[in-house]
Protein backbone atom coordinates (compact mmCIF):
# COMPACT_ATOMS: atom_id res chain seq x y z
CA UNK A 1 0.00 0.00 0.00
CA UNK A 2 2.57 2.44 1.18
CA UNK A 3 4.45 1.35 -1.96
CA UNK A 4 1.24 2.53 -4.04
CA UNK A 5 1.15 5.75 -2.29
CA UNK A 6 4.79 6.37 -2.96
CA UNK A 7 4.56 4.97 -6.83
CA UNK A 8 1.03 7.57 -7.29
CA UNK A 9 3.19 10.41 -5.79
CA UNK A 10 5.90 9.63 -8.40
CA UNK A 11 3.87 9.55 -11.21
CA UNK A 12 2.29 13.19 -9.82
CA UNK A 13 5.41 14.83 -9.71
CA UNK A 14 6.79 13.32 -12.85
CA UNK A 15 3.91 14.40 -14.56
CA UNK A 16 3.85 18.10 -13.06
CA UNK A 17 7.79 17.93 -14.09
CA UNK A 18 6.95 17.22 -17.58
CA UNK A 19 3.85 19.59 -18.21
CA UNK A 20 6.05 22.55 -16.56
CA UNK A 21 8.69 21.62 -19.10
CA UNK A 22 5.96 21.22 -22.11
CA UNK A 23 4.35 25.13 -20.60
CA UNK A 24 7.77 26.52 -20.74
CA UNK A 25 9.04 25.30 -24.38
CA UNK A 26 5.57 26.01 -25.53
CA UNK A 27 7.35 29.88 -26.41
CA UNK A 28 5.92 31.22 -22.48
CA UNK A 29 9.11 33.73 -21.96
CA UNK A 30 7.48 35.43 -19.60
CA UNK A 31 6.09 34.32 -16.28
CA UNK A 32 4.85 30.45 -15.47
CA UNK A 33 3.49 29.55 -12.04
CA UNK A 34 5.21 26.51 -10.87
CA UNK A 35 3.08 23.48 -9.73
CA UNK A 36 5.27 23.06 -6.94
CA UNK A 37 2.55 23.26 -3.56
CA UNK A 38 3.76 25.83 -1.62
CA UNK A 39 6.00 26.91 -4.60
CA UNK A 40 7.13 30.49 -5.85
CA UNK A 41 7.29 31.35 -9.59
CA UNK A 42 9.78 30.35 -12.16
CA UNK A 43 10.95 32.77 -14.63
CA UNK A 44 10.27 31.38 -18.13
CA UNK A 45 12.78 31.30 -21.10
CA UNK A 46 15.50 29.04 -22.28
CA UNK A 47 17.20 29.48 -18.69
CA UNK A 48 14.25 28.12 -17.16
CA UNK A 49 13.75 24.88 -19.33
CA UNK A 50 17.42 23.86 -18.83
CA UNK A 51 16.82 24.24 -14.76
CA UNK A 52 14.03 22.20 -15.29
CA UNK A 53 15.75 19.29 -17.69
CA UNK A 54 18.03 19.21 -14.97
CA UNK A 55 15.81 19.01 -12.55
CA UNK A 56 14.28 16.14 -14.40
CA UNK A 57 17.28 14.48 -14.92
CA UNK A 58 18.25 14.72 -11.16
CA UNK A 59 14.87 12.80 -10.57
CA UNK A 60 15.72 9.68 -12.36
CA UNK A 61 19.79 10.44 -11.82
CA UNK A 62 22.27 7.44 -11.13
CA UNK A 63 24.99 9.57 -9.50
CA UNK A 64 28.18 10.27 -10.86
CA UNK A 65 31.63 8.43 -10.09
CA UNK A 66 32.44 12.05 -8.24
CA UNK A 67 29.01 12.20 -6.17
CA UNK A 68 29.25 8.63 -5.44
CA UNK A 69 32.62 9.07 -3.86
CA UNK A 70 31.55 12.44 -1.42
CA UNK A 71 28.75 10.32 -0.84
CA UNK A 72 30.36 7.40 0.40
CA UNK A 73 33.10 9.55 2.36
CA UNK A 74 30.22 11.69 4.11
CA UNK A 75 28.42 7.59 5.18
CA UNK A 76 31.78 6.04 6.09
CA UNK A 77 32.30 8.99 8.48
CA UNK A 78 29.26 8.97 10.03
CA UNK A 79 29.98 5.05 10.13
CA UNK A 80 32.98 5.48 11.86
CA UNK A 81 31.83 7.80 14.50
CA UNK A 82 30.67 4.62 16.48
CA UNK A 83 33.12 2.22 15.22
CA UNK A 84 36.97 1.80 15.70
CA UNK A 85 39.49 1.09 13.05
CA UNK A 86 41.97 -1.61 13.26
CA UNK A 87 44.66 0.40 13.33
CA UNK A 88 45.31 4.08 12.57
CA UNK A 89 47.40 4.16 10.14
CA UNK A 90 45.44 1.37 8.23
CA UNK A 91 48.81 -0.88 7.05
CA UNK A 92 49.48 -3.26 9.79
CA UNK A 93 49.94 -6.76 8.23
CA UNK A 94 46.17 -7.66 8.28
CA UNK A 95 45.16 -4.75 6.82
CA UNK A 96 47.75 -4.51 3.93
CA UNK A 97 46.50 -8.61 3.53
CA UNK A 98 42.99 -7.60 3.52
CA UNK A 99 43.66 -4.72 0.99
CA UNK A 100 45.24 -7.09 -1.27
CA UNK A 101 42.69 -9.74 -1.28
CA UNK A 102 39.71 -7.18 -2.08
CA UNK A 103 41.62 -5.17 -4.31
CA UNK A 104 42.56 -8.73 -6.82
CA UNK A 105 38.44 -9.06 -6.47
CA UNK A 106 37.75 -5.36 -7.37
CA UNK A 107 39.76 -5.50 -10.56
CA UNK A 108 38.16 -8.61 -11.47
CA UNK A 109 34.87 -7.47 -11.13
CA UNK A 110 32.66 -5.09 -13.81
CA UNK A 111 33.46 -1.77 -11.89
CA UNK A 112 37.32 -2.04 -11.36
CA UNK A 113 37.73 1.33 -10.85
CA UNK A 114 35.91 3.82 -8.62
CA UNK A 115 36.56 7.80 -8.42
CA UNK A 116 39.34 7.20 -5.81
CA UNK A 117 39.66 3.90 -5.96
CA UNK A 118 38.62 0.84 -3.54
CA UNK A 119 39.21 0.94 0.18
CA UNK A 120 39.25 -2.17 2.20
CA UNK A 121 38.91 -1.30 6.30
CA UNK A 122 39.37 -3.86 8.89
CA UNK A 123 37.13 -2.43 12.24
CA UNK A 124 37.74 -3.70 15.34
CA UNK A 125 34.28 -5.78 16.51
CA UNK A 126 32.84 -9.02 18.11
CA UNK A 127 30.22 -9.22 15.61
CA UNK A 128 30.76 -10.92 12.59
CA UNK A 129 30.30 -8.36 9.88
CA UNK A 130 31.20 -6.53 6.63
CA UNK A 131 29.49 -3.98 4.87
CA UNK A 132 30.28 -1.74 1.71
CA UNK A 133 29.67 1.86 1.56
CA UNK A 134 28.87 3.96 -2.23
CA UNK A 135 32.17 4.28 -4.15
CA UNK A 136 33.85 1.23 -3.11
CA UNK A 137 34.20 1.61 0.77
CA UNK A 138 34.54 -1.90 1.63
CA UNK A 139 34.24 -2.44 5.85
CA UNK A 140 35.04 -6.12 7.52
CA UNK A 141 35.33 -6.92 11.12
CA UNK A 142 38.38 -8.79 12.87
CA UNK A 143 35.47 -11.13 14.39
CA UNK A 144 34.91 -12.33 10.85
CA UNK A 145 38.24 -12.61 9.58
CA UNK A 146 38.88 -14.54 12.81
CA UNK A 147 35.80 -16.69 11.65
CA UNK A 148 37.27 -17.63 8.49
CA UNK A 149 38.82 -20.96 8.13
CA UNK A 150 40.41 -20.01 4.81
CA UNK A 151 41.39 -17.20 2.55
CA UNK A 152 38.36 -18.23 -0.27
CA UNK A 153 35.75 -17.53 3.07
CA UNK A 154 37.47 -13.79 3.36
CA UNK A 155 37.16 -13.41 -0.55
CA UNK A 156 33.38 -14.93 -0.41
CA UNK A 157 32.67 -12.13 1.87
CA UNK A 158 34.60 -9.18 0.31
CA UNK A 159 33.24 -10.36 -3.18
CA UNK A 160 29.22 -10.22 -1.99
CA UNK A 161 30.59 -6.32 -0.73
CA UNK A 162 32.17 -5.65 -4.21
CA UNK A 163 28.80 -6.77 -6.04
CA UNK A 164 27.06 -4.27 -3.67
CA UNK A 165 28.96 -1.50 -5.05
CA UNK A 166 28.75 -3.17 -8.87
CA UNK A 167 25.26 -3.04 -8.62
CA UNK A 168 25.01 0.24 -7.07
CA UNK A 169 22.97 -1.10 -4.23
CA UNK A 170 24.07 1.60 -1.59
CA UNK A 171 22.83 4.49 -3.22
CA UNK A 172 19.70 2.82 -4.63
CA UNK A 173 18.25 2.53 -1.02
CA UNK A 174 17.73 6.01 -0.99
CA UNK A 175 14.25 6.36 -0.76
CA UNK A 176 12.00 7.28 -3.70
CA UNK A 177 9.87 10.00 -1.18
CA UNK A 178 13.68 11.45 -0.58
CA UNK A 179 14.47 11.69 -3.92
CA UNK A 180 11.19 13.71 -4.64
CA UNK A 181 11.78 15.50 -1.86
CA UNK A 182 14.74 16.63 -3.01
CA UNK A 183 14.11 17.73 -6.69
CA UNK A 184 10.60 19.72 -5.37
CA UNK A 185 13.38 21.45 -2.92
CA UNK A 186 15.62 22.20 -6.07
CA UNK A 187 12.79 23.67 -8.02
CA UNK A 188 11.82 25.56 -5.39
CA UNK A 189 15.51 26.94 -4.20
CA UNK A 190 15.74 27.71 -8.60
CA UNK A 191 12.62 29.76 -8.05
CA UNK A 192 13.29 31.66 -5.26
CA UNK A 193 15.50 34.80 -5.45
CA UNK A 194 18.81 35.34 -4.93
CA UNK A 195 20.24 35.82 -1.25
CA UNK A 196 16.38 35.58 0.08
CA UNK A 197 15.04 34.41 3.08
CA UNK A 198 13.47 31.72 1.21
CA UNK A 199 16.25 30.65 -0.57
CA UNK A 200 18.22 29.89 2.64
CA UNK A 201 15.56 28.10 4.12
CA UNK A 202 15.40 26.00 1.18
CA UNK A 203 18.86 25.62 1.48
CA UNK A 204 18.26 24.22 5.17
CA UNK A 205 15.91 21.96 3.73
CA UNK A 206 18.26 20.36 0.86
CA UNK A 207 20.82 19.67 3.57
CA UNK A 208 18.77 17.96 5.85
CA UNK A 209 17.35 15.98 2.76
CA UNK A 210 21.31 15.09 2.47
CA UNK A 211 21.59 14.42 5.53
CA UNK A 212 18.27 12.06 5.09
CA UNK A 213 20.11 10.81 2.71
CA UNK A 214 22.62 9.65 4.56
CA UNK A 215 20.86 7.92 6.69
CA UNK A 216 19.11 6.18 4.03
CA UNK A 217 22.50 4.58 2.85
CA UNK A 218 23.64 3.84 6.12
CA UNK A 219 20.40 1.61 7.16
CA UNK A 220 20.75 -0.05 3.38
CA UNK A 221 24.18 -0.71 4.51
CA UNK A 222 24.18 -2.06 7.91
CA UNK A 223 20.63 -3.62 8.29
CA UNK A 224 21.08 -5.51 4.61
CA UNK A 225 19.04 -4.98 1.57
CA UNK A 226 16.02 -6.28 0.44
CA UNK A 227 16.13 -10.37 -0.66
CA UNK A 228 16.65 -9.61 -4.39
CA UNK A 229 19.27 -7.93 -4.05
CA UNK A 230 21.01 -10.00 -1.06
CA UNK A 231 20.72 -12.68 -3.93
CA UNK A 232 21.67 -10.70 -6.88
CA UNK A 233 25.48 -9.73 -4.68
CA UNK A 234 25.97 -13.65 -3.52
CA UNK A 235 25.08 -14.69 -7.52
CA UNK A 236 27.41 -12.27 -8.82
CA UNK A 237 30.27 -12.67 -6.12
CA UNK A 238 30.42 -16.39 -7.08
CA UNK A 239 31.19 -15.10 -10.69
CA UNK A 240 33.74 -12.70 -9.69
CA UNK A 241 35.68 -15.02 -7.08
CA UNK A 242 35.63 -17.52 -10.57
CA UNK A 243 37.26 -14.43 -12.03
CA UNK A 244 40.00 -13.96 -9.87
CA UNK A 245 41.05 -16.96 -9.63
CA UNK A 246 38.78 -17.99 -5.73
CA UNK A 247 37.20 -21.19 -5.02
CA UNK A 248 33.05 -19.60 -4.86
CA UNK A 249 32.52 -22.13 -1.94
CA UNK A 250 34.48 -20.02 0.38
CA UNK A 251 31.44 -17.89 -0.01
CA UNK A 252 28.57 -20.70 0.87
CA UNK A 253 31.12 -21.81 3.72
CA UNK A 254 31.26 -18.14 5.15
CA UNK A 255 27.35 -17.81 4.78
CA UNK A 256 26.53 -21.06 7.10
CA UNK A 257 28.80 -19.52 9.53
CA UNK A 258 26.57 -16.91 9.82
CA UNK A 259 23.78 -17.03 12.40
CA UNK A 260 19.94 -14.59 11.40
CA UNK A 261 19.87 -11.12 13.16
CA UNK A 262 22.77 -9.16 14.19
CA UNK A 263 23.63 -7.48 10.94
CA UNK A 264 24.00 -10.68 8.70
CA UNK A 265 22.42 -9.85 5.46
CA UNK A 266 19.19 -11.99 4.90
CA UNK A 267 18.73 -15.93 5.60
CA UNK A 268 22.29 -17.05 5.67
CA UNK A 269 21.36 -20.83 5.20
CA UNK A 270 18.86 -20.18 2.27
CA UNK A 271 21.06 -17.81 0.73
CA UNK A 272 24.48 -20.45 1.34
CA UNK A 273 21.96 -22.75 -0.44
CA UNK A 274 21.64 -20.90 -3.08
CA UNK A 275 25.08 -20.30 -3.90
CA UNK A 276 25.66 -23.71 -3.96
CA UNK A 277 22.83 -24.18 -6.72
CA UNK A 278 24.23 -21.39 -8.65
CA UNK A 279 27.86 -23.37 -8.18
CA UNK A 280 26.27 -26.60 -9.25
CA UNK A 281 25.10 -24.55 -12.84
CA UNK A 282 29.40 -24.84 -13.51
CA UNK A 283 29.53 -28.13 -13.77
CA UNK A 284 32.92 -28.40 -11.10
CA UNK A 285 34.65 -25.83 -13.90
CA UNK A 286 35.63 -23.66 -10.69
CA UNK A 287 38.97 -22.95 -9.07
CA UNK A 288 40.66 -25.22 -6.89
CA UNK A 289 41.65 -23.47 -3.23
CA UNK A 290 45.36 -22.44 -4.10
CA UNK A 291 48.11 -23.45 -1.91
CA UNK A 292 49.91 -20.18 -1.80
CA UNK A 293 46.84 -18.62 -0.43
CA UNK A 294 46.57 -21.37 2.34
CA UNK A 295 50.31 -20.48 3.39
CA UNK A 296 49.54 -16.80 3.00
CA UNK A 297 46.35 -17.54 5.27
CA UNK A 298 48.62 -19.20 7.98
CA UNK A 299 50.73 -16.24 7.95
CA UNK A 300 48.48 -13.38 9.06
CA UNK A 301 45.61 -15.80 10.53
CA UNK A 302 46.01 -18.72 13.09
CA UNK A 303 44.18 -20.44 15.41
CA UNK A 304 40.89 -18.44 14.60
CA UNK A 305 43.14 -15.25 15.89
CA UNK A 306 44.65 -12.28 13.82
CA UNK A 307 48.56 -12.48 14.24
CA UNK A 308 49.88 -8.84 15.58
CA UNK A 309 53.06 -9.42 13.11
CA UNK A 310 53.08 -11.68 9.62
CA UNK A 311 55.83 -14.30 9.94
ZN1 LIG B 1 24.71 -7.87 1.55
Amino acid sequence: MKQLIHTKYKTLTLFLIIGMIIALTSQCESLIKSFVPGGKYIVGGYKAVKKLKEVYKAYNKEFTPKEEYYIGRTVSASLLKKRRMYSRSGRTPIENYIAKIGNTLAMASNLPETYQGYRFIVLKSRSINAFAVPSGYIFITTKLIETASNEDEIAGALAHEVSHVVLKHPTKSISSARRTEIVLDLVKYGASEAASASKIKILNNLTKAFGGVIDDIGKGVLNGYNKDREKEADIAAVQLMINAGYNPKGLSAMLRKLKVGGGVHGNPKDRARDVDNKIATYGGKIPKMRRCRKNRFKRYVRKGKIRRRAR
